[in-house]
C-alpha cells in the first residue's frame, strides 16, 4: 500500500464506524458467516500459504489455523446476542429511584497486528473479537509469513465489508505509519522488544494496547509423574509447528531421580512422531527464515550436551528435533525464548528449587506441571505466576475457549479467545437513568445536619 494511503484508510474507517454500520447485531453475524466461509472455500489455498511460509504440516495448519479461528467465530455468532445484551444491575438507596445497567459499547478503529508464526490464526482471531464487539478493525499481517499475508490481503476484500474491515501489508515502515493513526484499541502479537515500540506509540492518545507475548515457558517434571507418558506430551508441545509456538515448552526441570528415563522417553516419542529421520517426515515443520534459523543454531552451539538431534540445513530451513542435557541455568539457550525445536533439560532436587527458578525469571506465558500429586499441583499453581497452567499436558489449554488466554507481566496483558474476546474489543458502559417525577432534596446544599444524619443512615 502507498503510505499515503493508510490516513485515508484510518479516515473510512472512522467514518464507517460513526455511521452506525457495525453496530446491528445482524452486520455482525453476517461478517462473522463471511469469515467462516471464506476459511472454508478457501482452505486449500491457506493451506498452501503456510506450507511456503512455515512448512506447516497439513494436519496443524487445519487443527491450530483454519479449525481453531471458524470454532472462534462459530461459537462468537452464537453467543453473540447473549453476550451483547446490556446486564441490568442493582441501584443503591442514595440514588433511588433509577435504573442502572452495563451496555456493551464497541471501541471504534482498531488495529490488529499478527505474528508469523500462525499468521491464520493471530489475525483472525483477535479480528472475530472485533466484529463480534462491533468495531471496525485494521488488520497488519506478519511480513515474516509473506505468503499468507498476501493471501489474507487478497481474501478477505472478497468476503469481508471493506468499508470497515481492511488488511494492510507491510513490514515496519507501514507498522510504523499505522502506529502514527488514532485508534480505540491497538492488540498486538509478537514479542516483548516491540511491544515497548507499540505501547509507546499508543501513549500519545492514551490508547488501550492488549500485548500477547511469549517468553520461556516451563515444564515442571515431578518424580512421581507418568515419566514416560510427560515425555511424550512435552515432545508433541515442542515440536508441534517446530517449536515455534509461543506457548510451546522452552525448558524442561526434571526431578534428578528420572532425568534418564525423562530423556529416554522424549527419544522415543520423536522417532515415534518424525520416525528415524525427521527430515523426510511431511509432520515437522520448518523454521520459518534465514535469520531464525542461524539464530536457534546458535543457540544450541555451547549449551550442554546435545542427546539427540543438533542436525541443521540452512537451504531447507530445517533443525532437527534436539534435546540438550546437563544445561546450565546460564547457558545461551537459556537467556532468551527459544522459538524452535531445540529443548533444554534441566536437572532439579526439589519441587522448590524448580519453583524458585521460574519465579526468579520473568513471568511466563505458560507453565507445564507433570505430577500425579494434587498437593504438588495446587503448591505449584498457586506459587507461580504464569499466563496460563496445563496439568499433565502441553499447550491444550489454549484450545479451550472458555479459558480467557493471555500473558502476565513480561507475557503480555490483556486475554481473549471466546467471550474474552468479545470483552476486550468493548467497553461496558455504565448508565443510570433517574425519572423526574421525584427530586430527593438530600443530596443538594445546604447540607444541613438533618440531610447529613439521614444520608449517614442510608449508608
Ligand atoms: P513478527 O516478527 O511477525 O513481529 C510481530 C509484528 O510486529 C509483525 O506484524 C511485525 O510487522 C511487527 N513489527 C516488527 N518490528 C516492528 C517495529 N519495530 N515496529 C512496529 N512493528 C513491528 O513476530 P515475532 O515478534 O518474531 O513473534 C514471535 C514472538 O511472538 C515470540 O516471542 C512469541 O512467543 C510471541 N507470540 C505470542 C503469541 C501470543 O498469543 N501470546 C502468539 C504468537 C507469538
Amino acid at each position: 500500500m502507498a503510505s499515503n494511503g493508510i490516513p485515508s484508510v484510518v479516515e473510512s474507517l472512522r467514518k464507517s464506524f460513526q455511521s452506525g454500520r457495525t453496530r446491528p447485531l445482524g452486520w455482525r453475524e453476517g461478517q462473522l458467516s463471511a469469515l467462516i466461509k471464506m476459511l472454508k472455500e478457501r482452505e486449500g489455498e491457506f493451506t498452501q500459504a503456510l506450507t511456503k511460509d512455515l512448512g506447516k504440516p497439513q494436519f496443524e495448519s487445519f487443527t491450530a489455523e483454519l479449525a481453531f479461528v471458524i470454532q472462534e467465530a462459530v461459537l462468537s455468532r452464537k453467543n453473540l446476542r447473549k453476550w451483547a445484551r446490556p446486564e441490568k444491575v442493582s441501584t443503591p438507596l442514595v440514588a433511588q429511584p433509577g435504573k442502572s445497567e452495563v451496555r456493551k459499547d464497541p471501541l471504534g478503529v482498531t488495529l490488529v497486528i499478527g505474528a508469523w508464526n500462525y499468521p491464520v490464526q493471530l489475525t483472525l482471531a483477535p479480528l472475530i473479537g472485533a466484529i463480534a464487539a462491533g468495531n471496525c478493525a485494521v488488520v497488519k499481517p506478519s511480513e515474516v509469513a509473506a505468503h499468507t499475508s498476501a493471501l489474507l490481503a487478497k481474501l478477505v476484500p472478497l468476503y469481508l465489508d471493506q468499508e470497515c474491515i481492511r488488511i494492510v501489508e507491510g513490514a515496519i515502515q507501514e507498522t510504523t505509519e499505522l502506529l502514527d493513526q488514532k485508534w480505540d484499541l491497538i492488540f498486538y502479537t509478537g514479542n516483548g522488544n516491540v511491544a515497548k515500540v507499540i505501547m509507546a506509540a499508543a501513549t500519545k492518545n492514551l490508547t488501550p494496547v492488549v500485548l500477547e507475548l511469549g517468553g520461556k515457558s516451563p515444564c515442571i517434571v515431578d518424580s512421581d509423574a507418568d515419566v514416560t507418558l510427560a515425555a511424550r506430551r512435552i515432545a508433541w508441545g515442542k515440536f508441534y509447528n517446530a517449536g515455534q509456538t509461543c506457548t510451546a515448552p522452552d525448558y524442561v526441570l526434571v526431578k534428578d531421580s528420572v532425568e534418564a528415563e525423562f530423556v529416554d522417553g522424549l527419544k522415543g516419542a520423536i522417532r515415534e512422531f518424525y520416525g528415524d529421520n525427521p527430515k523426510k517426515s511431511p509432520d515437522f515443520a520448518r523454521i520459518v527464515n534465514q535469520r531464525h534459523h542461524q539464530r536457534v543454531r546458535r543457540l544450541i552451539d555451547g549449551s550442554g550436551e546435545v542427546a539427540l538431534g543438533g542436525e541443521a540445513d540452512e537451504a531447507d530451513r530445517y533443525i532437527a528435533p534436539t534435546v540438550l542435557r546437563n544445561v546450565k541455568a546460564d547457558a545461551p539457550v537459556m537467556a532468551e525464548e527459544i522459538f524452535g525445536p531445540v529443548l533444554p533439560v534441566l536437572k532439579v532436587k526439589e519441587t522448590d528449587e524448580a519453583i524458585e527458578f521460574v519465579n526468579s525469571r520473568p513471568k511466563p506465558l505458560a507453565l507445564y506441571l507433570f505430577t500425579r500429586s494434587s498437593q504438588t499441583q495446587e503448591k505449584v499453581v498457586t506459587r507461580t505466576s504464569s499466563g496460563g497452567v496445563c496439568v499433565n499436558h502441553t499447550i491444550l489449554h489454549v484450545a479451550n475457549p472458555n479459558l480467557p488466554f493471555g500473558g502476565v507481566g513480561a507475557s503480555g496483558m490483556g486475554a481473549y479467545h471466546g467471550k474474552a474476546s468479545f470483552d476486550v474489543f468493548t467497553h461496558k458502559k455504565s448508565v443510570m437513568s433517574k425519572p423526574n417525577w421525584i427530586d430527593p432534596g438530600f443530596i443538594y446544599p445546604p447540607y444541613t445536619e438533618g440531610k447529613f444524619g439521614l444520608v449517614k443512615k442510608l449508608i
